[in-house]
């Protein structure tokens, strides 16, 4: 008999079917209840056995965590939230699990534990649905780009270019560390290692996207992304995945309007497809908050989503942020731990979340950033001081989304790549499409597990990917 998923059930299952269903015992009550999950939905499925019409022995092996498959006829169900029941006629334990020893007992654990047992929790409801809001937000990207007719760019993992984020990179090498072969200055002889050259894991797909969008237009990417720095925050990861489209023809605006078109468009679709999830998990951070004082609660998950949708995101000027934050009470009473130092000062999240929670209490976009405090690449304003940077904060998270115009004069790239003493024969590639053809383009890029973390109401990143990879920490 073919196996029926959960899911499938509860939307179309039928009073005298016959079906078989398979999944993780949760809970079995008074020798009677079983309640299976095999997370294909956040819904629990009942069932009930006759314990005089089956073995002791074999209803004893039942237990949290044990892996059943049940066949029988669905029935209607007294018991409230669900209107259909398995009543067993036959059941087969696929796979035992000692009681004593399962680290997940029906009872609420701790975020922390659970990240020690990060091989067990997608078990739990929350990282069930947590795992399916995920999935239904990299669909939806994909899904986004192809209907707007970008293509999805494949940028390497491994790259060469050695330049982007020095000293913030993880080496790949196949030397052998115990004997590294050094030249006669006494630095290490590269040529020897597998590539010929120094390698590294890409920490942006950026300057290889802006080779496509330089040919075929509009492009985006979403990979796996990796940053060695030392930041323990719940807000970064070693590695994390990023979304980054690329487009020729765009300039500030049209990066701005389509960044917010984008992330809008994300929201709504979890809103569409994965409402069962996130009322569980807004039911989840109302537990988690009852704690906290009234005033430091955040918005309830659903209604904060809808009222993303709802808002324009509030766009304004790097210097006009300043002169906010400068003029704020945190500011004169001291209260950031980052005091604001007027023009080309670098935002921490604190400032960012003031601007976003306190001060206009929407989405922000902040423009035309001091060229100091951003990359090489970005597209340099007439005042000779800015560059078309854009940056989207969002509540909670702070920055979701870094992007910029990028420079698209040759000269002028050169210049900038010179007064920042980095190597020009290092950029001979990117700096051929300045070179060749070049026409004013722009980017972005958004974290998706920001944007997960976001969706999900998650304080911490490490619980909105599977297997998050921080200082330290590398298990499976
Ligand atoms: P931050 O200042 O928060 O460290 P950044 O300025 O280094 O971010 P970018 O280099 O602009 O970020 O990267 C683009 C996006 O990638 C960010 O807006 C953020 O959403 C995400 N991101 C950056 N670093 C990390 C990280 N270590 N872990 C998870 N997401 C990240
Ligand atoms: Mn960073």
């Amino acid at each position: 008999m073919k196996r029926t998923k959960i899911k499938e059930l509860l939307q179309h299952g039928k009073t005298g079917e016959e079906v078989l269903v398979k999944g993780w015992v949760r809970t079995f009550r008074s020798n009677r209840f079983i309640h299976i999950n095999d997370g294909s939905s956040i819904t629990n499925f009942q069932a009930v056995v006759d314990f005089e019409k089956h073995d002791e022995n074999q209803l004893k092996r039942i237990t949290t965590g044990a892996c059943v498959a049940l066949q029988g006829k669905l029935v209607e169900s007294l018991g409230k939230g669900q209107s259909l029941e398995l009543a067993v006629d036959n059941f087969e334990i696929l796979g035992d699990s000692d009681p004593n020893t399962y680290p997940l007992q029906p009872k609420k654990h701790s975020l922390e534990f659970l990240r020690s047992i990060a091989h067990l929790r997608p078990r739990t409801n929350t990282f069930g649905a947590i795992l399916r809001v995920r999935h239904a937000l990299a669909f939806a990207i994909h899904k986004y780009f192809n209907e707007k007719g970008f293509f999805y760019l494949h940028t390497p993992i491994i790259t060469g270019s050695d330049c982007e984020g020095a000293g913030e990179m993880f080496r790949v090498t196949t030397l052998d560390l115990n004997n590294i072969p050094k030249n006669d200055d006494g630095s290490i002889n590269y040529g020897d290692d597998f590539f010929g050259r120094e390698t590294n894991l890409t920490v942006s797909g950026q300057l290889e996207g802006e080779l496509g969008a330089m040919a075929i237009s509009d492009i985006y990417t979403f990979g796996p992304t990796f940053r060695a720095e030392n930041s323990n925050t719940p807000r970064h990861l070693a590695e994390f995945w990023m979304i980054e489209p690329e487009m020729a023809f765009y300039d500030l605006k049209d990066n701005m309007d389509l960044a917010e078109d984008f992330l809008k468009y994300l929201i709504r679709y979890a809103l569409n497809n994965c409402l069962d999830d996130l009322e569980f998990l807004s039911a989840r951070q109302k537990e988690e908050e009852q704690s906290k004082p009234q005033d430091q609660r955040s918005m309830e998950l659903i209604e904060k989503l809808k009222f993303i949708l709802e808002n324009d995101f509030q766009r304004l000027t790097y210097t006009e942020a300043i002169e906010i934050l400068e003029n704020s009470k945190p500011n004169k009473k001291g209260q950031f731990q980052f005091p604001i130092n007027g023009f080309g000062t670098d935002l921490q999240s604190e400032h960012e979340r003031y601007l976003v929670e306190k001060h206009f209490k929407r989405p922000v976009i902040l423009v035309d950033y001091p060229k100091e405090i951003k990359a090489f690449y970005m597209k340099q304003n007439p005042d000779g001081k800015t560059v078309r940077a854009m940056d989207i904060l969002f509540p909670a998270i702070g920055e979701i989304v870094g992007g910029s115009q990028r420079e698209e004069d040759y000269s002028k790239l050169v210049t900038r790549i010179k007064e920042l003493g980095l190597r020009e024969s290092d950029f001979s590639w990117y700096l051929d499409t300045r070179k060749f053809g070049s026409a004013p383009h722009s980017g972005f890029g958004l974290g998706f597990e920001r944007m997960v973390q976001f969706v999900t109401g998650m304080a911490n990143i490490r619980d909105v990917i599977p297997f998050p990879r921080t200082p330290k920490n590398a298990e499976y």
